[in-house]
């Protein structure tokens, strides 16, 4: 599947800007016990919940579990493979495991409190707390990316020559018969008023091209010839890369950012923009896996689907402060009734619940009490 042909720019540019962080952010803390009296409101039955997460298999994912098992009073199942993608072939054994469904799907992202960046974590217990990137499993998915648009960056050329424009292209990033690489859009960067892309001129490695008056801007300071740098935008761009097969536990986070990787790439934080496309196209994708599981039908469900941000720890704390952004939540009722509310319906539902839950467990006391019951004595 050749992406250049498929992703329109346009509603690419509004999806990833109607995802917001900052004013939609909740502290887990907090988020954990409203969204039980949210589950609780809607009629489920405290004994019956059984909670299920799809989080990425980073320890520091590990808090907002240890909240889920604290607040439902149960450890919950494992719905998720690394990146945060849902693992849909885990419904019905989830379904068959309790009465009233509850699933948390989130990407995660790092963060560093000190200057404000997103996607860089302090991993405490290295030898010298160092800082790596989170989540791993997405920058590892983007870095094939970065590289091609890094290369095209420095290898388009903007020139004047005797007051027009002219901009230089290498002969890879226009050749489609290329397997894979960044590809640039014609109609956007060279004139095509003779109703096809002539070379200006033509050199052995690139060519050279009338520039399209959509980047005439681009000129006005400019003397000789310079890289085209930043100013190759997402727009002007796309990726060829064709996944052979699509997998859930292998390459759906490929898939899932694959459209939108122009986007990625030239953002100021691409592992944050990575994470919020993942999210948002997971839910998407998920929601209409679990309308269709016949296991969960006539059940109370709620699915919320949002962004983990991992603010890294300081080397005293034990566990790290983390921070759900939610994007959408899809409401069940055993009627068949269902609903999909979006982030700002979700703030202000959550808001309108108590942070207090008298149902919430103890966990030393569990523990406590597990270690003084009578050992079971395992026989073949
Ligand atoms: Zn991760």
């Amino acid at each position: 599947m050749n992406h250049c042909s498929l992703q329109n720019s346009t509603d690419i540019k509004y999806t990833l800007g109607e995802y917001d962080i900052e004013s939609h952010m909740l502290s887990y803390n907090e988020f954990i016990p409203r969204i039980y009296n949210y589950c609780k409101s809607l009629g489920f039955e405290m004994n019956k919940i059984m909670p299920s997460r799809a989080f990425c298999s980073d320890e520091n994912q590990g808090y907002p579990i240890i909240l889920m098992a604290k607040h439902f009073g149960i450890f919950p199942f494992n719905h998720g493979r690394v990146g945060g993608v849902m693992a849909t072939v885990r419904h019905a054994p989830h379904a068959s495991h309790g009465e009233d469904m509850f699933i948390i799907q989130a990407s995660h992202v790092g963060y560093i409190p000190e200057d404000h960046s997103f996607g860089q974590y302090r991993r405490i217990r290295t030898e010298h707390e160092d800082h790596s990137l989170s989540c791993g499993k997405m920058a590892s998915v983007i870095e094939w990316y970065q590289h091609e648009y890094e290369f095209a960056k420095n290898t388009v050329f903007l020139q004047k020559l005797d007051g027009e424009n002219f901009i230089v292209i290498d002969n890879q990033l226009i050749d489609k018969r290329i397997e894979e690489g960044l590809l640039l859009r014609m109609n956007r960067l060279a004139d095509n008023s003779n109703g096809d892309f002539i070379p200006h001129h033509s050199y052995s490695t690139s060519k050279c091209y009338k520039a399209s008056s959509a980047i005439s801007h681009l000129f006005d300071q400019l003397e000789g010839k310079r890289p085209i740098g930043d100013d190759l935008l997402p727009e002007y761009f796309c990726f060829k890369r064709e996944l052979e097969s699509i997998i859930e536990g292998v390459n759906m986070v490929e898939h899932n950012l694959q459209a939108y990787m122009p986007w990625i790439v030239c953002s100021n934080s691409p592992l944050l923009t990575a994470a919020k496309v993942n999210v948002q196209v997971e839910f998407d994708r998920t929601f209409r896996t679990i309308v269709k599981e016949k296991a969960y039908h006539g059940r109370h469900l709620v699915y919320i689907a949002g962004l983990n941000i991992d603010i890294s720890p300081d080397v005293d704390q034990i566990f790290p402060t983390t921070m759900f952004v939610p994007w959408a939540m899809y409401v069940q009722t055993p009627d068949g009734k269902h609903e999909i509310i979006e982030q700002q319906g979700i703030v202000e539902i959550l808001e309108q619940q108590s942070t207090e839950n008298p149902d919430q467990i103890d966990l030393d006391e569990v523990i406590s009490m597990m270690e003084h019951s009578k050992a079971v004595k395992v026989e073949e």
